[in-house]
């Protein structure tokens, strides 16, 4: 059975994305199948991924209006070791068609559940609101990683995503939980940035993952080429950041069967 993550964070151009991709290349670097779902109209993640938005003959979009299922709408990127369901603006779209129709959050989840065996991760890459997208992402995943910038409104920006989260697990998802929150574009020579990190673990303890990204050129740089930056640049160090909180998630997920 797979196991479906969010990465979701309200604030638009925290990491989400990138998070997304260099995470999902760094699992099937270690031996993982591995499938990206974009939910982000912009669909950074697909174009990201090698996958053009422009040419996709199904998407994300017909998965959640139903007219296609999972399988027949993901696509392989062989440059980047994984599947991806892809998005572009016409998922804009969905967000209006979607509000007259019945179980209008569980689309993906069903859709997901047909597609579980395939699969050992699925990581979703959320848009920067909480919209009918976002739902639908939150009420399929068993839980939910937080890429944030350790700067100076980050915890004020979390206590939102944390209610979110805890609303959703209440009425629509009780095994959705928080897996983690990710410390990215990391720079230990800014002295708030280290004083934010340690009110992050102070605050959420061993929820804040071991792993730090560091701001790295060349994981803002691989987008570009159309490749996550741990294919791009394996030995750059934001990649092999991102291969090491790889090996951390395949470790916490671990755990999480065991309490299960
Ligand atoms: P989101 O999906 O949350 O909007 P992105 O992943 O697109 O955020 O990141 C926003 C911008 O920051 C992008 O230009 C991306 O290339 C850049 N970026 C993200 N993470 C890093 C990093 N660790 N080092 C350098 N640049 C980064
Ligand atoms: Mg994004």
């Amino acid at each position: 059975m797979a196991h479906i993550f969010c990465i979701a964070n309200q604030k638009g151009g925290v990491g989400k994305t990138t998070t997304t991709v260099n995470l999902a290349a760094g699992l099937a670097r270690v031996g993982q199948r591995v499938l990206v779902v974009d939910l982000d109209p912009q669909g950074n993640a697909t174009m990201g991924s090698g996958i053009d938005k422009r040419q996709l003959p199904m998407s994300v979009y017909e998965v959640l209006l139903e007219s296609a299922s999972i399988a027949e709408a993901r696509q392989r990127s062989d440059k980047a070791g994984y599947d991806v369901l892809g998005a572009n603006r016409e998922l804009a779209g969905a967000e209006v068609e979607l509000v007259g129709l019945e179980r209008r959050n569980l689309r993906l989840k069903k859709a997901l559940a047909e597609v579980s065996a395939d699969h050992d991760f699925v990581l979703i890459d959320c848009p920067p609101s909480l919209s009918l997208l976002t739902l639908n992402g939150l009420c399929s995943a068993h839980g939910v990683v937080v890429p944030m910038q350790c700067e100076y409104f980050a915890l004020e920006g979390l206590s939102d995503l944390v209610n979110t989260i805890k609303q959703v697990h209440a009425n629509l998802n009780p095994e959705l939980q928080i897996i983690g929150l990710l410390r990215v574009m990391f720079d230990p020579r800014i002295t708030l940035q280290q004083q934010v990190s340690e009110q992050l673990k102070a605050h959420f303890g061993d929820k804040v993952f071991d792993s730090v990204i560091p701001r790295n050129v060349r994981l803002a740089e691989a987008p570009s080429y159309g490749l996550p930056g741990v294919v791009f640049d394996p030995a750059s160090r934001g990649a092999q950041a991102f291969v090491e909180f790889a090996r951390e998630m395949v470790a916490r997920v671990a755990t999480l069967r065991k309490a299960a």
